[in-house]
């Protein structure tokens, strides 16, 4: 087992690795730029080191300097969280090439999944059900054009380096195709760097349904059932839960084996999150995710397992310490995903919290690296926290959501703490009957 860990990232993910560390008895280093000297990750672990100026590309995202502070601490393994280099090949590869351990999958899986349009022709070619669309990328507009009349419309154009719901756009007509194609490929470019984008049949009402695999890097892998995360707005995750109020246990067992046995015929190792949307009963694969996702939490209370010190012993070496067999669901988990953000517009609102009470109680949990007078920089990522509850049943869990929001406290600062008050009021969510568009209609009728 490794020693030491160095934690490349920050905010609850930095805080969440570091707790795994320590349970497990490893020494945890924290990085950190100039404005986050006062963090609680660099508060909490064993070591700390500064790795540049505030924003994300001179710090976070800076390989030469988080490889150097593995050689300054001598740290032998690299956690990097999600977001920030937790899907970048050439991180995983320059680490490797210096005998550092990247706590992940190997640099060949994460570039195969990094490429849509690689991961879907991969996915098919190991029996996952794919969403209909061009046989890899589309260059020209007559292309696209030709493509949405073999499919049928409404169809929509993806960047094939695509993240964060970004280099998206729908098209419902031929005359709707031109300004998508261009704007989708000018939005990849400016994302991304790589302009290629891929046509897929667009879906009207699935919901999002992911699958957590584990690989442990030798042909052996697991599946821990599903998380549907429907609510969205602009393509990005607001609320989850697991289990999928719409899957039941023959439909799970059965996509999840198919995942399963797809990652360990390649000899996928640690933790991955298959992606699809489902919609009358059939799965589309959508993307891999090669990494810890933000809403594993709701995986880990129902099936009781701690997914980062697997990821930990994964990469050790050590074998996966459960079995398909002995992994059993107990109730019903939920997490949302609370933002400094300004509404009715969503916009970013940093600032300093002058106070902060964190919600307790039976089957509660807070993620977050918040504090009292802590400031949050402008530069990141406006997640401040991640309220996950657990409970026997849904009702159960999503009344104990509403107990625990009433305990919250963020004074100083404007959050999304009010849309989460006002969604449990809705009948769809206590219901569970959503799928990904509903949170977006929503909005235009009750929020704006
Ligand atoms: P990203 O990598 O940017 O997150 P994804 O491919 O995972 O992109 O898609 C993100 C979200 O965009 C999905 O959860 C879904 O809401 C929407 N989406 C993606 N593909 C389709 C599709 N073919 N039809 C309808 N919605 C889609």
């Amino acid at each position: 087992m490794f020693e030491k860990i160095l934690i490349a990232n920050r905010g609850e993910i930095a805080l969440r690795v570091v707790r795994a560390c320590r349970e497990m008895g490893i020494q945890s280093v924290a990085v950190h730029s100039t404005s986050d000297v006062d963090a609680m990750h660099v508060r909490m672990a064993d070591e700390s080191i500064c790795i540049g100026p505030p924003t994300g590309a001179q710090s976070y995202l800076s390989i030469p300097a988080i490889v150097s502070a593995c050689e300054i601490t001598g740290a032998q393994a690299v956690h990097p969280g999600y977001g920030f280099l937790s899907e970048n090949a050439k991180f995983a590869q320059i680490l490797e090439d210096h005998e550092l351990k990247f706590i992940g999958p190997t640099a060949d899986h994460i570039r195969l999944m990094g490429d849509k349009i690689t991961a879907k022709d991969t996915m098919k070619g190991l029996g996952v059900p794919c969403v209909p669309g061009s046989e890899g990328g589309v260059d020209t507009l007559d292309e696209a054009i030709s493509i949405g009349k073999q499919i049928g419309y409404p169809v929509i154009v993806k960047a094939t380096a695509g993240g964060g719901g970004r280099g998206m756009k729908l098209a419902k007509s031929t005359s709707e195709m031109e300004s998508a194609f261009h704007t989708a490929r000018s939005e990849a470019k400016a994302a991304f760097g790589n302009d290629e984008v891929y046509v897929e049949k667009y879906l009207g009402k699935p919901r999002h349904i992911e699958i957590q695999i584990f690989g442990d890097g030798k042909g052996k892998a697991v599946h821990l059932g599903e998380r549907d995360c429907s609510l969205q707005r602009r393509h990005q995750k607001v609320l989850e839960e697991a289990p999928g109020p719409a899957i039941d246990e023959k439909t799970r067992a059965r996509i999840g084996k198919t995942c399963a046995d797809a990652v360990a015929r390649i000899n996928y190792a640690g933790a991955g999150t298959v992606e699809f949307l489902y919609e009358d009963g059939e799965f589309y694969f959508i993307e891999m995710n090669t990494r810890l996702q933000v809403e594993h939490p709701v995986t880990e209370a129902i099936y009781g397992v701690d997914l980062v010190r697997e990821q930990i012993r994964v990469a050790a070496g050590e074998p996966i310490s459960f079995s398909q067999k002995s992994l059993q669901i107990d109730g019903h988990s939920i997490e949302i995903r609370i933002n400094a953000e300004k509404l009715p517009a969503f916009s970013p609102s940093p600032g300093r919290i002058t106070q902060y009470h964190a919600p307790g109680g039976l089957g509660v949990r807070m993620d977050s690296a918040i504090y009292d007078g802590y400031s949050i920089p402008p530069h990141y990522d406006s997640l401040i926290g991640k309220l996950i509850v657990h409970g026997r049943d849904r009702p159960e869990a999503l009344a104990r959501l509403g107990r625990a929001l009433s305990e919250l406290i963020f004074d100083g600062i404007d959050t999304n703490v009010p849309l989460f008050d006002a969604l449990l009021r809705e009948s769809a969510i206590q219901s569970g009957n959503y799928n990904i568009h509903w949170l977006e209609k929503w909005l235009t009728k009750n929020f704006q």
